[in-house]
């Protein structure tokens, strides 16, 4: 056997056919693709964290259930007592926990779309299937009626709820939320990756429904590089996740990073605060120009679509001019001519603006 020949024999046909996540390289535009926090920590504090980073041992393994970690995040994110939390190398670890625990083949995902890639991704790679259900197309809100069919036909073993969704930007109508959680029969993990913008929540009711997981990251909040996520829900729900997860998951470098963050976080407080105003002030300024249509965000991102232009067009004049953002088009039928841009910097923004302008008014 030649290895093409072996490796197209063992490895399963499922994972042959995916192509793999792709992200581009980083350079040094000006980089507003991927959600992350632009403003970085004042010096006396990056100071003040290698020298805590200065006695950590190395040579020994992590905490296994990150102790001292997980009471910081417990306090800093408000943590209903009843609640138990489960910790993944960022939350794209916690989703494959959730599909690892719950997957058979006849087993179903069922999720929004278009919604963070992910969850399908995930379901793939776990052997499920993953169902879709269009969000209405003018708004991107939940179409009721498609999700209760779906409910009702799939019996999902798990709904992924994205709150705020990306990459649209908007916050589901919390009582819809609700009702998705009363008819599912399984369990449905409402996603609040982009919490810090939104000053939206589940976490209060995670008391209320016992098929409730609500899922946060430290990722957007500026700490991207760390990948912590945190699952939070019933204990015995978490207990039986925990048991896919391995052992020593949240290394060390981010366990006392995390920490020493967490201990200081008025500093992420006031960077999110900056970025939800520079988002407005980034929508009245897209909402401005006529040759496209801005859509509201609650996250720190700004999904936009330039019909007329063409969002690979616009697109890759952003790029030479020195401005990354997503291109969204070919993603979903929903998101024709769309692109995403993350809130950077006021100026960063600035440089962007002025470059769309540019590329929306060019003659050719
Ligand atoms: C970015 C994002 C995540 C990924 O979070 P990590 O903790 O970095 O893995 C999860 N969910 C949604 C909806 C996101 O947009």
């Amino acid at each position: 056997m030649t290895i093409d020949e072996a490796v197209a024999h063992w490895v399963r046909p499922e994972l042959r056919e995916l192509i793999a996540y792709h992200v581009p390289e980083p350079d040094n535009r000006i980089k507003l693709d991927a959600m992350e926090n632009p403003y970085t920590w004042p010096s006396e504090l990056v100071e003040q964290w290698l020298a805590r980073l200065r006695e950590v041992p190395l040579n020994r393994y992590p905490d296994p259930a990150a102790r001292l970690l997980a009471g910081r995040l417990r306090e800093a994110m408000a943590i209903p007592d009843g609640a138990e939390i489960l910790l993944g190398n960022g939350s794209d670890e916690l989703i494959q926990m959730i599909a690892l625990a719950l997957a058979q083949p006849d087993r179903v995902i069922l999720a929004p779309e278009p919604s963070f890639v992910m969850y399908r991704l995930i379901a793939r790679f776990a052997g499920m299937a993953c169902v879709t259900v269009p969000l209405n197309r003018d708004d991107f809100s939940l179409d009721m009626a498609a999700m209760r069919a779906a409910i009702e036909r799939t019996q999902p073993a798990v709904v992924f709820l994205a709150y705020p969704n990306n990459p649209t930007g908007n916050l589901f109508a919390a009582e819809q939320v609700v009702e998705i959680i009363e008819l599912t029969p399984g369990l449905v993990v409402v996603d609040e990756a982009y919490a810090p913008f939104a000053e939206a929540s589940f976490l209060g009711e995670l008391s209320r429904f016992e098929n409730l997981l609500v899922m946060r990251t430290l990722s957007k909040l500026g700490l991207a590089g760390l990948r912590l996520g945190l699952l939070a829900g019933d204990p015995r729900w978490i207990g039986e996740l925990n048991k896919v997860r391995l052992p020593y998951n949240i290394n060390v470098l981010t366990q006392v990073s995390a920490e020493f963050a967490l201990a200081h976080r008025s500093v992420f407080d006031d960077q999110t605060r900056q970025i939800r105003e520079d988002r407005e002030q980034l929508f009245i300024c897209l909402q401005a120009m006529p040759a496209l249509t801005v859509y509201p965000s609650r996250a720190n991102f700004i999904l936009l679509r330039v019909k007329e232009k063409g969002a690979k067009r616009v697109f890759t004049a952003l790029k030479q001019a020195g401005v990354l953002i997503k291109n969204l088009h070919g993603t979903s039928p929903l998101l024709e001519d769309c692109l995403r841009v993350t809130v950077g910097r006021p100026e960063e923004n600035r440089t962007f603006l002025a470059a769309l302008s540019h590329a929306l008014s060019d003659g050719e």
